[in-house]
């Protein structure tokens, strides 16, 4: 007997009911199955189903790796010829720099993720350096704060602008904030939202009241703080999620929480190498990369209900009994599988902001700059506005500086600096796409460039920043629609809106068609690389507990069947006997 999941002739592997995958090694579907069917009374082979993963992000990487250890036949096919999507890197002449995520948050998932694959990041010689300060926040007026995890610098920070008890009301603000941070990752990052009733569960009620969802990140932290520079510095991080804290729920201040009490960390070698050592933990138990293979469409059979596999772009398809995609989920919905009327609504949904970012080689050391450096703009509401309801760049842009070589030497040759600027503007509209705005967004980034090496030199007192650039490249909206295919160049994915998180946002598996699953930044639990890792978990249980269940019930059928043709039999010799 086979396994449900499968086609007739199978191309890949298949696994005894004793509970051995291909390598000799025993894994637990394989064995819980095996278990479970020989108690069943079933004796044969259960052939493991192929997975296509389209996408080799943080969260097409970590699903391939937990599903192959599950003893998946996984397949991830990637557009391009290196991995890690958003959490890639670019090099140039010896600088390094982080394509995208530069801050390593929630080190608690990190580990919980290695541990689930029966490894860690020391055993991977994986190396997180922590980052102290957290973070400059430097201030038109030339004022700075430094973000730390040490209490006793930020309580002096506090009170020179909060007053003497602004201490205990920061105290205050951080419970909360705490209490935010651990009733997500309860509720929010290690539950799946299967259906919209998965709301209405009584302990997910019950914790969204004290998660504060229903007012802005900068209400909830004006109550604490009294200062409009404390207010910016507590509240700037919502960016994150590439949402303006006016707007981005309450809850979010849970990202202070976890860089004041753990911390800001980043990977040696660049944020990549995790994904590097994810992808290799995954090929370690059987799956393959197949990169430099754009896919075309998802395949479905005849009833157009259930996919099959996918088909590339040079034209080859490619057959599996399950399709995840990583690949934007807006974008894979209207362009990878059949348009409909969710995927044109999808498009319409509220989502985070572009960037442009500025990738600099300077041939000197910048001493005055952090690892992590904020400017924020004086016009700090008015800055959100122009990115968020007008979807521009704004006149005064605040920006993140990051400079990886003042922690990992290995991001620059020696005397060097190497510098990532991100300055978030407004997502693509159908108004600002097309030929002739792109030519005056050219226009545009020049100005922003401008404006940044301006303000860097004025607040930081560094001058001649222009004779020190040797090397420059940069990014627009426009570079992240297509490189990574992301849907409006929306650089976080949907938003983070309440209606676009929990039951709200698109679920794990496709709704209409069988066999399709989604994990990255656009599903459930959302954005972030660790948001992505939680991701993987949660969808890769979803196919696990689905697939357990086709081939118990595909087994019981086999028994009924087996049964009722033995009675058969039975009933036509005694029949043919009384003749
Ligand atoms: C500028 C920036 C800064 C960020 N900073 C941080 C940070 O400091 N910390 C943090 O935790 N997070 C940060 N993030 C967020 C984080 O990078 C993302 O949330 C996360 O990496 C998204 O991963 P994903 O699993 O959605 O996959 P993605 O990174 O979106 O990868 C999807 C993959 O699918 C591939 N693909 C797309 N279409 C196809 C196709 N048709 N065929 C084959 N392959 C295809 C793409 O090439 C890509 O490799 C940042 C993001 C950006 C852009």
């Amino acid at each position: 007997m086979t396994g449900f999941w499968m086609s007739p002739i199978r191309q890949w592997n298949r696994h005894l009911v004793d509970g051995m995958n291909t390598f000799g090694k025993p894994v637990n579907i394989v064995e819980a199955l095996a278990d479970k069917l020989k108690a069943d009374g079933f004796v044969g082979i259960v052939v493991m189903a192929t997975v296509i993963v389209i996408g080799a992000g943080a969260g097409g990487i970590t699903t391939a790796a937990r599903l192959a250890q599950q003893g998946f036949h996984v397949k991830v096919v990637e557009k391009h010829g290196f991995i890690g999507g958003r959490c890639s890197i670019i090099s140039k002449d010896g600088f390094r720099f982080d394509q995208g995520p530069s801050l390593l948050l929630m080190r608690e998932i990190f580990e919980e993720t290695f541990q689930d694959l029966g490894t860690s990041l020391e055993q991977e010689n994986v190396h997180l350096v922590k980052c102290e300060p957290n973070y400059c926040v430097w201030f038109p007026d030339k004022n700075i704060i430094e973000l730390s995890t040490d209490l006793a610098h930020l309580k002096t920070q506090i009170q020179d602008h909060e007053g003497p008890d602004g201490f205990p009301r920061f105290c205050a603000f951080l419970n909360e904030a705490g209490t935010h941070y651990n009733l997500s990752l309860a509720h929010v990052l290690r539950k799946n939202f299967p259906r919209l009733l998965s709301l209405l569960r009584w302990d997910v009620l019950k914790a969204l009241i004290s998660m504060h969802p229903w007012t802005s990140t900068y209400s909830r932290a004006a109550r604490y703080f009294y200062s409009e520079k404390m207010r910016r510095v507590w509240t700037f991080g919502s960016m994150y999620l590439g949402m303006s804290p006016y707007r981005a729920p309450g809850t979010y201040s849970l990202l202070q929480y976890v860089e004041t009490v753990d911390g800001i960390w980043y990977p040696e070698g660049g944020f990549q190498m995790v994904l590097r050592v994810l992808a290799d933990i995954g090929q370690r138990s059987g799956a393959e990369y197949i990169l430099n293979s754009p896919v075309k469409s998802v395949l479905l059979d005849d009833s157009d209900h259930v996919a099959r596999g996918i088909l590339l772009e040079n034209g080859e398809e490619l057959h599996a009994d399950l399709v995840v995609i990583n690949a934007d989920l807006v974008y894979a919905y209207n362009e990878l599988l059949p348009k409909t009327r969710r995927s044109r609504s999808l498009k319409k949904r509220p989502a985070s902001c572009s960037s442009i970012s500025f990738f600099w080689s300077f041939d000197e050391k910048l001493p005055h700059l952090r690892a992590h450096n904020i400017f924020l703009a004086e016009k700090y509401r008015e800055s959100f506005d122009a990115i968020f309801d007008e979807h521009r760049i704004p006149d005064e842009p605040s920006f993140y500086v990051n400079v990886p070589s003042k922690i990992d030497p290995t991001a620059a040759p020696p005397g060097k600096e190497a510098v990532v600027v991100l300055v978030p503007v407004g997502h693509l509209t159908s108004v600002n796409g097309g030929q002739l705005e792109e030519q005056r967004w050219d226009t545009l980034v020049s100005q922003t460039r401008e404006t940044v090496l301006d303000t860097i030199q004025v607040q930081t007192g560094l001058q001649g920043l222009r004779s020190r650039l040797v090397h420059e490249m940069v990014e627009t909206p426009f570079t992240w629609e297509r490189k990574f295919n992301l849907d409006r160049g929306a650089i976080l994915g949907l938003s983070h809106a309440f209606f676009n998180v929990l039951s709200f946002r698109p679920r794990t598996k496709h709704p209409d068609i069988e066999r399709v699953y989604f994990v990255g930044a656009s599903t459930h639990p959302g954005t972030g690389v660790p948001v992505c890792l939680a991701g993987s978990k949660l969808v890769a249980q979803q196919i696990v507990e689905d697939w357990s269940r086709a081939i118990r019930q595909k087994s019981r059928t086999g028994l009924i069947l087996t049964v009722v043709m033995a009675l058969s039999v039975l009933v036509v010799s005694f029949l043919w006997k009384q003749n």
